[in-house]
């Protein structure tokens, strides 16, 4: 019997006495302070609590986590910390110690809410459930308690859960009600949010890793979502394949046997339309930090209605999607749902009852769980092969190594130098140099992001459509940073030496030449922008001056190729300072060295348009990148561009990807205010297509490239727009591009590169009459080999064709990326692809 719930149920008030009405009520949504004031409370009151504060979100609103377990257990949390923490390392447990701990120890589930924050439910329901646990006292909740450290996180994103309420409040009861709000609910990356579990680079996904992941390496992380309101009313696993190869066969069978758990609770509950194994695979790693940390990473996705406002579907309008008809009873969904309104209390409900039911398996199946918990991390640890990644300290950009072997030291691979030269693989390699075993506890999350990744060619019918994937084909980390990494299959001996977070610095280069006027740094690396934006912010002297150089410079004996930057007129100690900061090299130049062939680099004025669709994720992806290089910019509005007066403001307009039609028409009259629909229109477009023949330069990506070619009569042709998806297909891969080093849009870069692809344009150029230059073809997918990693279908289609395009357009210029250099703030290896076309309209 409970020592603690009666003292508790005394202190508490239920979410309907704090709140005023039910969460899941229709209409009611509680605003994020509301929740965490409640979450306190709760905590306060009972001793079945602990609630933490892990500190702000990107714009503020606290970031919380509630542990709940029985009384006694909270008052030990540090005490079951540490049997998780031996659980997941066998190096230092034995099987016989194993067996000790995981008598001792709990199932700890972590459930995660509203990462997408239009996805309201779970973070409803778990005001309730966090209730429910405190204070009852019937078996099944018991059972629960005293078994399972539930840590609850009731939402990965509360600056979104902010954003939400505020539309959701301010149009209830208007035409606009259960809309999306016009912007991205999360400030970079919006609904991207969750693909962020291995480059770790916004505030929130670190919150969760450093603050929850690693203290507790929970068994099982819930993660509720929902979908859209056409198909089936609720999805949990089995997930369809193909699963990434690196996630243990134990956890994919706990996967399995946990979606079936809360499949049968629910149907028992005669809760209608629930569906397993459509649509979402476990490929990704972006998606399933888990998978490689020991846990299974459970997925599910109710059926949305307008955020608390509720729709009514009838069955015959039900939708069948990527093969799956939600009005047809099948072995993988025996309900269909009868059709009808659908509410916000629906979604709550189904939640609930998924979440005591994977709790409940939690609970009773508890040293199954921690003892699979364990053999995972002895398989991970006793693996045979492949033996290591190698991966020299000084390639053409170092930064960028310690940039990549940080993401992996974050995600808790351990990293080691060596301390001596040793061979591996048949190559010498130099002390310094880092090795990442792959035996290690998280070998698994190592080696799903350094390897090449082999992508199964799944059709819907044999010689049919491919099965799209459910996020992109490839990760590799060495290709997406342009790092050299070497996979070694087989042991060598090599001296090795374990090193932590503070030792992964850029090495220090010292400078080259006898202190003079004129200093160089070369272009190779993304650091190398971070300084010179500093270097034009004033941070070098105020009257310090940049210019580039458009051919070789030979000093001594080095030749300082096209793109390196040269410097002037600057205080020597804040320069060397700077470049100390990035471990750059600078070469003085002799003050009595011949004039070299240069332009001068002024920071252009840039804008950024930013679109009102709530789904344009890839501007905020943008706006993150520049900030976090220091790129002024100001953001472009629909209103600004059908305005015009474009050229007296910007000298550079960015476009990111979206696709041109909601550029052009933006958000329907019909659901959104007047101020946040309508687009660009056609004015807008031709506002462009002034700024551009006056001088401006129009930098477009990806799908946004349409837009360009229509309306500034860009004489290139998308050769891919016809095809089938029988045909060619790449939903996301990593290609080679042959880059023209020569060009200011490939300065820095070396002939071949790597450049994520998503099913973008590829173009093939036009002669336009009347033109004074011609275009450029900047960058080039080869005749062969185009596939790095990941999946292609009829890459023949794509052989030869530009994928990076510059086209003089009267006074000004259009620049067309086929492809996103900057895609999720991960391809470092492109970022200076853009930062060419932004910096080349402020050559002169
Ligand atoms: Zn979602």
């Amino acid at each position: 019997m409970s020592s603690d719930a009666g003292r508790a149920r005394a202190a508490i008030r239920s979410p309907q006495e704090f709140f005023g009405y039910v969460p899941g009520d229709a209409r009611k949504l509680p605003s994020w302070p509301q929740i965490v004031a409640y979450f306190r409370e709760l905590a306060d009151g009972s001793a079945r609590l602990h609630f933490a504060d892990l500190g702000p979100a990107t714009e503020g609103q606290p970031f919380i986590a509630v542990t709940i377990a029985a009384a006694e257990t909270i008052a030990d949390l540090d005490g079951y910390r540490e049997i998780q923490r031996r659980l997941a390392d066998p190096r230092s447990t034995s099987p016989a110690e194993a067996e000790a701990l995981i008598a001792r120890g709990k199932t700890v589930v972590l459930l995660t809410c509203s990462i997408h924050s239009n996805e309201v439910g779970s973070t409803l329901m778990a005001l309730s459930l966090a209730h429910a646990l405190a204070t009852g006292d019937d078996d099944q909740t018991r059972t629960i308690l005293d078994n399972v450290i539930l840590i609850l996180v009731p939402s990965l994103n509360p600056d979104g859960w902010q954003i939400v309420h505020d539309w959701y409040t301010k149009t209830l009861g208007t035409p606009h009600e259960g809309t999306a709000p016009p912007t991205l609910y999360h400030t970079y990356t919006g609904h991207d949010n969750n693909r962020d579990w291995f480059m770790f680079t916004q505030v929130e996904t670190r919150h969760a890793i450093a603050g929850i992941h690693h203290r507790w390496h929970p068994q099982i992380v819930f993660d509720q979502h929902q979908m859209g309101s056409e198909g089936a009313r609720f999805f949990v696993p089995p997930y369809i394949d193909p699963y990434d190869p690196n996630v243990d066969p134990i956890l994919q069978q706990e996967i399995n046997q946990l979606g079936y758990a809360m499949v049968a609770e629910l149907t028992s509950a005669g809760k209608e339309g629930v569906a397993t194994a459509i649509i979402f695979d476990a490929f990704s790693p972006s998606r399933a930090y888990q998978h490689y940390h020991g846990g299974v990473r459970i997925l599910s996705e109710a059926a949305s209605c307008k955020i608390c406002t509720p729709i009514t579907i009838a069955k015959e309008t039900l939708r069948e999607a990527r093969g799956f008809n939600p009005r047809v009873a099948a072995a993988n969904h025996p309900l269909p749902w009868s059709g009808g309104e659908w509410t916000i209390a629906d979604i709550v409900a189904y939640e609930r009852i998924a979440t005591l039911a994977l709790l409940d398996n939690a609970a009773q199946g508890r040293e199954r769980w921690l003892r699979n918990f364990y053999l995972v991390h002895k398989a991970a640890v006793e693996r045979e092969g492949p033996y290591a990644f190698v991966i020299p300290a000084t390639g053409r950009d170092p930064g960028a190594t310690v940039e990549m072997l940080g993401a992996l030291h974050f995600g808790g691979v351990e990293i080691e130098r060596a301390t001596a030269p040793f061979t591996a693989g048949g190559v010498r390699y130099e002390v310094g140099t880092y090795v990442i075993r792959l035996a290690q506890p998280y070998g698994a999350f190592a080696k799903t992001l350094l390897e090449i990744q082999t992508y199964p060619d799944l059709r819907l019918y044999p010689g049919g459509p491919p099965k799209p994937p459910y996020d992109i084909t490839a990760q590799t980390l060495g290709l997406q940073f342009g790092v050299e990494t070497a996979q070694i299959d087989h042991p060598f001996g090599a001296d090795l030496r374990r090193i932590g977070a503070d030792e992964l610095t850029v090495p220090q280069a010292p400078s080259v030449g006898a202190p003079s006027g004129t200093a160089l740094l070369g272009a190779e690396g993304n650091d190398s922008v971070r300084a010179i934006n500093a270097i034009l912010g004033g941070e070098a002297g105020a009257g310090t001056t940049v210019a580039r150089l458009t051919a070789p410079w030979t000093i001594g004996e080095t030749e300082h190729t096209p793109g390196t930057y040269v410097v002037r007129d600057f205080a020597a100690t804040a320069l060397v300072a700077l470049a100390g900061r990035y471990g750059l090299r600078l070469t003085f130049a002799p003050d009595d060295a011949p004039a070299p062939q240069e332009q001068r680099l002024q920071m252009p004025r840039i804008g950024l348009y930013r679109s009102y669709k709530a789904n344009a994720m890839d501007e905020g992806w943008t706006r993150f990148v520049l900030e976090e290089y220091a790129f002024p910019f100001t953001t472009v509005r629909d209103a600004d561009l059908r305005q015009g007066d474009l050229l007296d403001r910007f000298d550079c307009l960015l476009l990111a990807h979206q696709p041109a039609r909601e550029i052009l028409d933006g958000n329907s009259a019909r659901e959104y205010p007047a101020e946040y629909s309508g687009g660009i229109g056609e004015r807008g477009a031709s506002k462009l297509r002034r700024f551009v023949d006056a001088g401006g330069t129009l930098i477009a990506l990806d799908a946004a490239c349409e837009l360009a070619i229509e309306h500034l009569y860009l004489p290139v042709t998308n050769i891919l727009a016809g095809l089938k998806s029988e045909q060619f297909y790449a939903p996301g891969a990593l290609f080679r591009i042959i880059v023209d080093p020569t060009h200011p849009l490939g300065w820095g870069f070396a002939r071949d590169t790597a450049a994520l692809y998503i099913n973008g344009p590829a173009f093939e150029v036009r002669t336009a009459p009347g033109e004074r230059e011609h275009p450029a073809i900047v960058a080039h997918y080869p005749h062969s080999n185009t596939l790095l990693s990941g999946w292609v279908l009829g890459p023949q289609h794509i052989a030869g064709k530009a994928a990076i395009v510059e086209l003089p357009v009267g006074r000004g210029r259009a620049i067309l990326f086929g492809f996103r250099p900057h895609f999720r703030a991960q391809m470092r290896g492109t970022y200076r692809l853009l930062f060419n076309a932004i910096y080349r309209s402020g050559l002169a």
